[in-house]
């Protein structure tokens, strides 16, 4: 049985071991839990990321994207209302919905003014062999090691290059744009993208953000162009057109299909408009290969007999850690056994997610089924 690392593992091991240990699947593998310690805990508050981010995943389902509006854009306010309430279960509803409608309602009238490419997979799962300094990564019991991710998108522009989509919802100021360029899961992601699909190389990274502060002064709706001003000022990547081929995945899997570079292109493209930001970053190959490296590196680490397992305390990761209170005993040389006990289960293994886009049993090209809409707490 190979042992998996996902992503979110990895950003937890470079934060505080000891929270990597507690959590992880290939150590103690906890996760809080309702018990006799804590009879009152409750799932916590909807995640409004996640639920625009499912939305999102409608709004580009690659099946549906030449579909009229009058017929797709309906389903993306109703999969925002399905992605909470699966969230809110036995819970009071919050008031993400309407804040989660309006956002996404500017967002589809800015959208088309930006979208230069044409969808291929939506909230897609991948896993690849982890490479170490000498061949494939292995724990010290000799299981393979396995690196575990998921995209929210990945698109073709017109030149007939990939890219991976990332969707955010920022809370506050937009981060530096130095931060996005340097993170380290997004160009894993790449790496780990050309080993899932070989033949197929990522050019970069889009970051999708949607601010979710309201921007100052009277809210305003975004300009919608009309489709004959779109034809004239963006090149609109059809799921049809030839170019790639088709735009079903196995035709991206051609060996000969490489994309054609245009004539300038910038590192980092910018546009921001109030309350979105889009960015492309372009990712050279050697930094994506690098990624990989240092991925290998981190997991050698992760996985090593004699790894030493010790607190990072900080005044950003302490707080909102869900294994804060075994922490603190350990750190007051407290036995920590009990609190563990009732506070806290083994993580069960990951199973399918019911009604979830994306996944492997999906066909997502031209012509692939739609997802069935359930309408909310059907
Ligand atoms: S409370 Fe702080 S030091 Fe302890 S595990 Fe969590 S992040 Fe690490």
């Amino acid at each position: 049985m190979p042992a998996v690392v996902t992503a979110a593992e990895r950003a937890s091991f470079a934060r505080c071991r000891r929270q990597w240990d507690f959590g992880a699947r290939v150590r103690q593998n906890l996760e809080p839990c309702q018990g006799p310690r804590n009879p009152e805990a409750r799932p916590g508050p909807a995640d409004f990321d996640r639920a625009i981010r499912d939305a999102l995943a409608v709004y580009y389902f690659p099946g549906m994207w030449d579909w009229d509006d009058a017929v797709r854009l309906p389903l993306v306010g109703q999969e925002l209302n399905r992605a909470l309430a699966r969230q809110e279960q036995g819970q009071e509803q919050g008031a993400g919905r309407a804040e989660g409608q309006a956002l996404l309602d500017r967002y589809i009238h800015w959208a088309p003014t930006v979208d230069r490419f044409a969808p291929v997979l939506v909230e897609t799962d991948f896993e690849v062999t982890v490479l170490g300094q000498d061949g494939a990564a292995v724990t010290a019991g000799g299981e393979p090691v396995r690196y575990a991710g998921r995209i929210d998108l990945m698109a073709v522009d017109a030149h007939d290059a990939y890219w991976i989509v990332r969707h955010r919802v920022v809370e506050g100021d937009w981060p530096p744009t130095e931060d996005l360029v340097a993170d380290e899961e997004a160009l894993a992601a790449c790496w780990a993208w050309e080993q899932f699909y070989l033949g197929m190389g990522i050019t970069g990274t889009v970051y999708n953000e949607l601010r979710r502060a309201p921007a100052p002064g009277p809210a305003r709706r975004p300009w919608r162009p009309r489709r004959a001003w779109l034809r004239r000022h963006l090149p609109r990547v059809r799921q049809h057109e030839p170019s790639g081929g088709g735009r079903s995945i196995p035709q991206h899997r051609r060996m000969y299909a490489r994309a054609r570079e245009p004539a300038r292109a910038g590192a980092i493209e910018q546009r921001t408009y109030d309350g979105f930001r889009r960015t492309w970053l372009r990712r050279a190959p050697e930094d994506i290969t690098a990624a990989g490296r240092r991925l290998g590196a981190d997991i050698a680490e992760m996985v090593r007999p004699d790894l030493a397992v010790y607190p990072e305390p900080s005044d950003r990761h302490c707080p909102p850690c869900p294994y804060l209170e075994p922490c603190l005993a350990l750190r007051e040389g407290r036995d920590a056994e009990a609190i563990l006990r009732s506070g806290y289960r083994q993580r069960p293994p990951d199973g399918p997610e019911e009604g979830r886009l994306g996944g492997r049993s999906w066909a997502m090209g031209r012509g692939a089924a739609p997802p069935k809409f359930r309408r909310p707490g059907g």
